[in-house]
């Protein structure tokens, strides 16, 4: 039986046993927690097993309605396309909304477990293998056991939930609009509206870890396109046109001082990437025009903007000095996933008390979050959950047909958000 199949098999034991966490809950939750898991374990192999792509959560959104329902929520479906919220109506006290995100990617699974995936899809017209390999099924199967553990809490909760339950976190197989962005925009936090909004995400630390920072964590997204115009003639007559693939060429270093030598480096973290560099068709021809496409990474809402501005600038005023034109046009992609520095400074105690040892600073990435749009609405806190395995050969980044989640990590997930949730409603007391 090979390593990966006997971890797995010997996980479900682990979990029960698990003493990776103790938070300072009353008995009643924490023995909510310890009931739900069992069931959270089960959830998440069974979301594991049957991925959907972005907007095609059908079966995801319906396992997940029918479990609020279940508990007595009111449910309400199809939200930007397959989203499901449920209400959780409490005491008086504060709103807190938790968010899950439930797609999969166009990734064929490679991990030999009991429970891989071997489902298929359709992706930007490809015949493609689909696979949790973001681990949004760990998202998904916690957020369901926080949902039962609170419910069951009756009129002892001080507040009301929404349990937020999103699609496309990851794009759509037909890029279609989705996720986050269209969830709000269609009134997902218009009512009740939350006080603040708490989400995690399982990430390659070692199992149990809980990871965040104040701030930026994870950076925003942007993609740009520069189409450099210059004016097409013989390759052995450079003087009677412009020569695009030069002023390209002077653009792209241009654009590598941005970062290194005109931005502070002490405030940030910030990357300005060309991925693409597309013109010509054959060796004596001087093109009549050149497109460069990249992307931009930073923490910062303002070094955002300023990037923007002064890619416009280096590639337009660059482009002048050859007698050629640079049209540059931005694509606003996700926005820095930040944490509320107060709310961090808050709930810290909390997530200490959680994880123990295991809580500690995350390092930032450059990758993006959806998270972010909510965020930018209400106060939020996001969070790694660290799920990599004890084995270093088992541990591999989230995207990778490799990915695993140790199963160890799922109690501390349900104990994160639920302690996040009834503390921060214990603090905001009206
Ligand atoms: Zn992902
Ligand atoms: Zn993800």
């Amino acid at each position: 039986m090979p390593r990966s199949l006997r971890l797995a098999a010997t996980t479900l034991c682990l979990v029960l046993l698990s003493s990776l966490a103790l938070a300072d809950l009353p008995q009643a939750v924490d023995r909510g927690i310890e009931a739900v898991m069992p069931d959270v374990v089960t959830w998440r192999r069974d979301l594991h097993q049957h991925p959907e792509l972005g907007n095609r959560e059908f079966r995801t959104a319906g396992v997940v309605a029918d479990h609020l329902r279940a508990l007595g929520m009111e449910v309400r479906t199809g939200i930007a396309h397959t989203g499901v919220i449920g209400v959780l109506r409490g005491g008086d006290g504060p709103t807190v909304a938790l968010r899950a995100d439930m797609d999969a990617l166009p990734v064929t699974e490679l991990v030999d477990l009991p429970f891989a995936s071997r489902a298929r899809g359709e992706y930007l017209g490809q015949d493609v293998g689909v696979m949790h390999a973001c681990g949004h099924d760990n998202h998904v199967a916690i957020l369901m056991g926080v949902a039962e553990v609170l419910a069951g809490m009756g009129e002892d909760l001080p507040g009301s939930v929404l349990f937020i339950f999103q699609p496309a976190e990851e794009g759509t197989p037909d890029g279609s609009v989705g996720g986050a962005e269209l969830m709000l925009a269609e009134g997902a936090f218009d009512e009740p509206r939350p006080d603040a909004v708490f989400g995690l995400h399982v990430f390659p630390y070692p199992v149990g870890t809980v990871a965040t920072r104040p701030g930026g964590l994870m950076a925003s997204s942007d993609s740009y396109k520069i189409t450099v115009k210059g004016k097409q003639t013989h390759g052995a007559v450079p003087w009677a046109g412009v020569d695009p693939i030069v002023t390209a060429s002077q653009i792209v270093l241009g654009l590598q001082t941005i970062v290194s030598r005109q931005l502070d480096a002490t405030l940030t973290p910030s990357i300005v990437t060309v991925g693409k560099i597309d013109g010509g068709v054959r060796s004596n021809i001087i093109p009549e025009s050149v497109d460069l496409i990249g992307t931009i990474r930073t923490f910062d809402a303002a070094t955002r903007v300023e990037i923007h501005e002064r890619i416009r600038r280096t590639a337009t005023h660059i482009a002048e000095a050859a007698g050629a034109t640079a049209d540059v046009q931005i694509d606003l992609g996700y926005g820095v996933t930040r944490n509320d520095p107060g709310l961090y400074r808050q709930m810290a105690p909390t997530l200490q008390a959680v994880a123990g040892e295991q809580f500690i600073e995350a390092q930032q990435t450059t990758t993006a979050e959806d998270f972010s749009y909510f965020a930018n609405e209400v106060p939020g806190l996001f969070l790694f959950l660290g799920v990599a395995p004890d084995d270093p050969e088992l541990v591999y980044p989230n995207h990778s047909p490799r990915f695993y989640a140790d199963e160890r990590a799922l109690p501390v997930g349900v104990r994160a958000l639920t302690a996040l949730t009834l503390d921060f409603m214990a603090a905001e007391q009206p």
